[in-house]
């Protein structure tokens, strides 16, 4: 695979919604938000809720997580991006009900397992102004 140094991710569009989401690397940490009547994590970012339209509120999690289902990627769909590269479900450990698209790095495709641990890892990206850190997952480690 493609060095991760090398690769050029399209970046995300900032939103006042999606800012906390997308700029918590900064801190080193993984943020969602939380619903504070059900207490169900909620991605991608909203403005309430889904579930019971209750306001939902940032809060840092550990970073674990479980790889809920992957597929190796062989086209190039963008510039700068070029394949193979895993794109996965990874579901926070704080609840499985929730599920990030994100891509799989450093680890092997034939190594991916269903339920695999994985944790977080941030590629820091400048945008303009803004810095973005993307949350990406490896192999946990022991
Ligand atoms: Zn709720």
């Amino acid at each position: 695979m493609t060095q991760q140094s090398e690769i050029q991710r399209p970046l995300p569009a900032l939103t006042e919604l999606n800012r906390p989401f997308w700029t918590a690397g900064a801190d080193g940490v993984l943020r969602m938000q939380r619903c504070a009547a059900c207490g169900r994590l909620v991605h991608p970012p909203a403005l309430r809720c889904p579930y019971d339209h209750a306001l939902l509120e940032y809060v840092d999690l550990s970073g674990r997580g479980r790889v809920e289902s992957w597929t190796v990627n062989r086209h190039p769909w963008f510039p700068g991006f070029p394949p193979p590269y895993l794109v996965a479900f990874v579901s926070p450990v704080e609840d499985t009900r929730v599920r990030l698209l994100t891509n799989l790095v450093n680890v092997d495709p034939d190594e991916v397992t269903p339920n695999m641990p994985v944790q977080v890892v941030f590629e820091r990206r400048e945008d303009g102004d803004d810095v973005v850190y993307i949350p990406l997952f490896e192999p946990e480690r022991q």
